[in-house]
């Protein structure tokens, strides 16, 4: 990662309005912390989807602009974040920020396609002040690299005293000049070097990918039944990224699962709360529902009667708990409940949509998701689930709901009580990522 060093002396002289930068500048070379220290005092936060969104784009930019807001109440330092003619700013206030953690938390949020680090002027029709503070950002994030660069000027702000091709002209002029490695491509720039003049002006050119999707809460809530896995964590990512915010179901099964079973999955939902915000977590006593199977369904349809008990559950807590859709981490062919027949029997009980946004990936590509939302590790902990426990050597690969609902018919009457008291029973724990961790 590299940091922009400020010119503390520049600052100084130029721009008396930048006070705290130049403060910063001076302990920048004498504190270790330099990390600390503010490199960019703004970020533009680039969005994609949202700018198709017409009359309604206002609610997905509030929602982005909250969700920003929450997301750097863990980094270090201050910020203010501002919405100006279709663009979110994110200002530094305090004198000293943690860059890679304020980098990192606006990485966490949903609905952010990029983030430019800027340095950010106010607007004066002195063209020297413009030139000077490119050389130095120039400088700072290029050094003397053999960058082949463009810059690209928009210029909102028309009075401005000169034109965009002749602000591109004269700024490339002076790079060539004081950079010696660096060449002009208007074509295929490494760097594309951005000014724009508008009530403030912005110098930036590196942008850092954000996470994309569709910003928290614009989307409804939905119910997602989270394991132990790899799966279900990238799941539940995969509908919150398109917006929607999600509550958990895990079933346990005392004693055969665990209590760091259980932990695991806690651990899996804190993780997942770093994007989704807070979760509420329904854990489901489930041993009763499991030996009643285990005892009375043929064993080779354990697996695909217990999936269909947990989704009659799921969707019953979700209705209770105002969602409007399951999300589970199945994929077409992992394991023989998920072939398409057993998946035919799965989904027979619901009457919620089911999102199963991992149906068509192959394993490696949900592993890498896990890895990159940091779930991977928790998830490989060999803890037990309880669709391990309970498991037929040779379960039924195609079943044939027909005969599923007659195997079923051998739990009654007790387990609509059983369902019942699962429902009225569950643990209800709200996870969420604290402060600073
Ligand atoms: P994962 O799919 O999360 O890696 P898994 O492979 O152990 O876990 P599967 O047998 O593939 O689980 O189950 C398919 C889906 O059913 C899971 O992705 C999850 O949505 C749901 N599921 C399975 N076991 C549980 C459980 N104990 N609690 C809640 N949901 C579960
Ligand atoms: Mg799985």
């Amino acid at each position: 990662m590299h940091f922009f060093s400020v010119q503390a002396g520049f600052y100084k002289k130029k721009l008396k309005t930048l006070q705290p930068l130049s403060l910063c500048g001076k302990r920048l070379r004498q504190n270790r912390k330099i990390r600390d220290c503010m490199e960019y005092q703004a970020f533009l936060i680039k969005y994609a989807e949202i700018g198709t969104k017409g009359k309604n784009r206002y609610v997905f930019e509030d929602a982005l602009a909250k969700d920003i807001r929450m997301k750097l109440k863990r980094a270090g330092g201050e910020y203010a974040v501002s919405r100006e003619r279709g663009r979110i700013y994110v200002h530094v206030k305090s004198e000293h920020y943690d860059y890679e953690e304020c980098i990192d938390a606006l990485r966490h949020v949903f609905g952010i396609a990029g983030i430019a680090p800027m340095v950010q002027l106010p607007y004066s029709e002195d063209f020297s002040v413009l030139e000077e503070a490119v050389l130095s950002y120039f400088r700072s994030a290029y050094g003397d690299a053999p960058v082949r660069f463009k810059v690209e000027t928009r210029r909102a702000e028309k009075a401005y005293p000169m034109t965009s091709p002749e602000i591109e002209q004269e700024l490339g002029h002076s790079i060539l000049e004081a950079f010696p490695n660096a060449k002009v491509d208007v074509h295929k720039p490494d760097v594309k070097l951005r000014i724009e003049i508008r009530q403030f002006i912005n110098i930036y050119g590196k942008i850092i990918p954000g996470l994309s999707g569709m910003p928290l809460g614009t989307n409804g809530k939905a119910m997602l039944l989270l394991s132990g896995g790899i799966d279900s964590p990238v799941a539940g990512f995969k509908v919150a990224k398109r917006g929607a915010l999600i509550e958990a179901t895990y079933f346990h099964a005392p004693p055969y699962t665990s209590e760091r079973a259980k932990i695991k999955v806690m651990d899996l939902a804190r993780q997942l709360s770093t994007y989704t915000g807070p979760i509420m977590l329904h854990v489901v006593n489930f041993t009763e529902i499991q030996l009643a199977i285990y005892d009375r369904c043929p064993h080779d349809e354990l697996t695909i009667i217990m999936r269909r008990y947990m989704m009659r559950i799921a969707e019953a807590l979700a209705y209770k708990n105002d969602c409007i859709g399951l999300i589970t981490g199945e994929s077409i062919g992992q394991v023989a409940s998920q072939t398409l027949q057993s998946l035919v029997c799965t989904n027979e009980v619901c009457t919620l949509p089911v999102y199963r946004p991992l149906i068509a990936f192959d394993k490696q590509e949900i592993i890498d998701v896990a890895e990159e939302i940091g779930t991977y590790e928790t998830s490989i902990e060999p803890y037990e689930d309880c669709c391990t426990i309970f498991v037929a050597k040779h379960p039924v690969t195609k079943p044939i709901v027909e005969k599923i609902r007659k195997s079923e018919l051998k739990l009654l009457p007790e387990i609509d009580a059983m369902v019942e008291k699962a429902v009225q029973e569950t643990e209800d724990i709200l996870i969420r990522k604290e402060k600073g961790l």
